[in-house]
């Protein structure tokens, strides 16, 4: 699967609609101190979904909408969008091409889409949950996150190792079902609580 492109309009620094299309081999993006370069990696992992305003250097998320400049006004949305190639079938569920979008108001209302259709956070997220790609994955590391890596605790690590490996997505089911289980569990005891009272 090839990152195709990045379409990036009214988030941060980015007022105006641009796209960034990426051409095969190697992509440097350059530019003088403060021109939005981490801005445009922030635009990528906010559109895989993001949910941290704090990593995004904001204190809540609709402070990622462009908030005006000396010769412009704020905006009122954002919106990212990502294509990938995935004729490789990486994602043997999806067609070729892989759209995912992502809209915030400054209400904080905020939408994702998947190829054109509207889905939840959580769809986006398993989508891409232990394929090394998504928010939280090796494909983007940041400033200070190899070193963070080399000073977590060993639990921490234990989790970047699992996911690396592919069995999270299988931890984090389990962890599901036995929550389901130990409801269902209080449910039969409540039951078995009417029936005594009944007999
Ligand atoms: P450096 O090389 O110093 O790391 P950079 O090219 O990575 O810089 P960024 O940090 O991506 O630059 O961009 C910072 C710029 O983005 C600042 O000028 C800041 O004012 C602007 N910016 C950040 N958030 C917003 C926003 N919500 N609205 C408008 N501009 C914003």
């Amino acid at each position: 699967m090839k990152l195709k492109s990045l379409t990036i309009n009214g988030f941060k620094s980015f007022a105006d609609k641009t796209e960034i299309d990426f051409q095969p081999g190697i992509t440097g993006i350059v530019g003088p101190n403060g021109s939005g370069k981490s801005n445009i990696i922030e635009s990528l992992r906010w559109v895989l979904g993001e949910q941290s305003a704090k990593s995004l250097r904001g204190s809540k998320m609709p402070d990622v909408i462009f908030a005006g400049s000396a010769t412009r006004a704020p905006l009122n949305r954002a919106e990212v969008e990502i294509e990938f190639d995935n004729s490789d079938r990486f994602l043997p569920d999806q067609p070729d091409e892989l759209r995912i979008t992502r809209r915030i108001y400054r209400s904080g209302e905020s939408e994702f889409l998947l190829n054109g259709k509207k889905v939840r956070l959580k769809d986006i997220v398993n989508l891409f949950m232990d394929t090394g790609l998504g928010k939280e994955s090796f494909s983007v590391i940041s400033q200070g996150r190899v070193e963070s890596i080399f000073n977590s605790k060993p639990e921490d690590r234990r989790v970047l190792i699992e996911e690396t490996a592919g069995v999270l997505k299988y931890k984090k089911e389990k962890e599901r079902a036995e929550k389901e289980l130990k409801e269902t569990a209080d449910h039969l005891d409540r039951v078995v609580d009417i029936l005594t009272e009944l007999k």
